[in-house]
């Protein structure tokens, strides 16, 4: 076991926090962290919707939240519900009463924002709706969108903008004491800003003074270079401080690109495992192959057989470009090539096992899997 890991998992019971169910995904109290994306597509738009989820269920989303702007867009979920398999949130800003829609057509979570929700008497009616329908509810605090009262002026040179780690977490607390007074405890926290380490700061802070679940992400994280080093970042620092029960990374592309960027992290950091591990060298004038290719051909291979995410298999497959890390990492692995001349020798598990010619390389490592 490596240091990380032991490290990961103490981290994780210091902040073990309480359990919650989103349908039938266990969110929280050493359950695996979950995946969770939002859909791009109108809500009031059902077979666009439902083929989007149902790409997103494909690729390994376990959570989807929706857009709910209009009444139109509440009263979809049930059409979009009887199509897909996903646990459903609905995403709820400025009118409570769509929250209420959204819950009478089955969502399976409701997230708020304090910023724009914020009358007892508003949520005392959400509240009422989901505990009867037995659904929790994520405090989504946005450093956008704080409640007024808790909105600082913009310090646009640092990127922290309006509300510094105090403020969002005190947000989430106000709002918890509000749910609480109302005997309801099926709470998800979410606290966002675009700024990586205010999120970080302000996560870390929660996590201090609460054990409701987190939900990670850092908000706006742009477009998909560098939003994924941004959520990575954020994201991977905070779960191996052990923070952290279900991620969404927020990207401005295809969702199906935040699932993926949120399986790698968690498997980066040996808290799940959703197939085999790619080792490769990133090859220099040294290679007398070509090595992107045999990757890229490997990549795809293993990204699209569903047999193997099904199996949870472990391995890790080391790919290296010449004799001068190649056999040692190639030994290393589960399967592994060191490349020489136009030819490769694979070891399996420590040992030589054949030689072959550099276009019989994919062909043989994914056969010796
Ligand atoms: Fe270059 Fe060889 Fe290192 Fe790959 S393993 S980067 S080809 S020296």
């Amino acid at each position: 076991m490596s240091r990380l890991r032991r490290l990961t998992e103490s981290d994780r019971l210091g902040y073990m926090t309480r359990q919650i169910k989103v349908g039938d995904v266990k969110i929280g109290g050493g359950a695996p962290v979950s995946i969770q994306s939002m859909a791009k597509t109108d809500t009031k738009n059902v077979s666009a919707a439902v083929r989007e989820i149902k790409k997103l269920e494909k690729s390994g989303c376990e959570i989807i939240r929706v857009a709910v702007k209009d009444f139109e867009a509440a009263k979809a979920i049930r059409a979009i519900k009887r199509k897909v398999n996903l646990p459903l949130v609905a995403d709820i800003h400025f009118d409570y009463r769509l929250a209420l829609s959204a819950i009478e057509n089955g969502a399976d979570k409701i997230r708020l924002n304090p910023g724009n929700i914020y009358k007892e008497d508003e949520i005392r009616e959400v509240v009422t709706a989901a505990k009867k329908r037995k659904i929790p509810i994520r405090v989504g605090i946005n450093s956008g969108s704080l409640p007024v009262r808790l909105r600082e002026p913009p310090k646009a040179a640092h990127g922290v903008g309006q509300g510094g780690k105090d403020n969002m977490v005190n947000a989430a607390l106000d709002y918890i004491k509000v749910l609480e007074r109302m005997d309801f405890y099926d709470i998800i926290v979410s606290l966002k800003a675009s700024d990586v380490l205010s999120t970080i700061e302000a996560c870390r802070l929660f996590s201090k003074k609460s054990r409701y679940p987190l939900h990670l992400g850092v908000t706006a994280a742009g477009p998909v270079s560098t939003g994924i080093v941004k959520s990575s970042i954020g994201i991977g620092a905070l779960l191996l401080e052990g923070i952290g029960d279900t991620v969404r990374v927020s990207l401005t592309g295809d969702p199906i690109e935040e699932v993926i960027a949120a399986k790698n992290i968690l498997q980066a950091l040996n808290l799940r495992n959703f197939g085999p591990e790619i080792i490769s060298c990133p090859a220099c004038g040294r290679c007398q192959v070509d090595l992107r290719s045999i990757v890229n051909k490997v990549a795809l291979r293993i990204t699209n057989d569903e047999r193997r995410i099904t199996k949870n298999c472990h391995s890790k497959i080391a790919i290296m470009g010449c004799e001068v890390n190649g056999p040692g990492e190639a030994k290393e692995a589960d399967i592994g090539i060191a490349c020489g001349k136009g030819t490769g020798v694979i070891f399996k598990r420590g040992k030589l096992i054949k030689r072959v010619k550099e276009k019989e390389i994919v062909r043989e490592l994914l056969r010796e899997l």
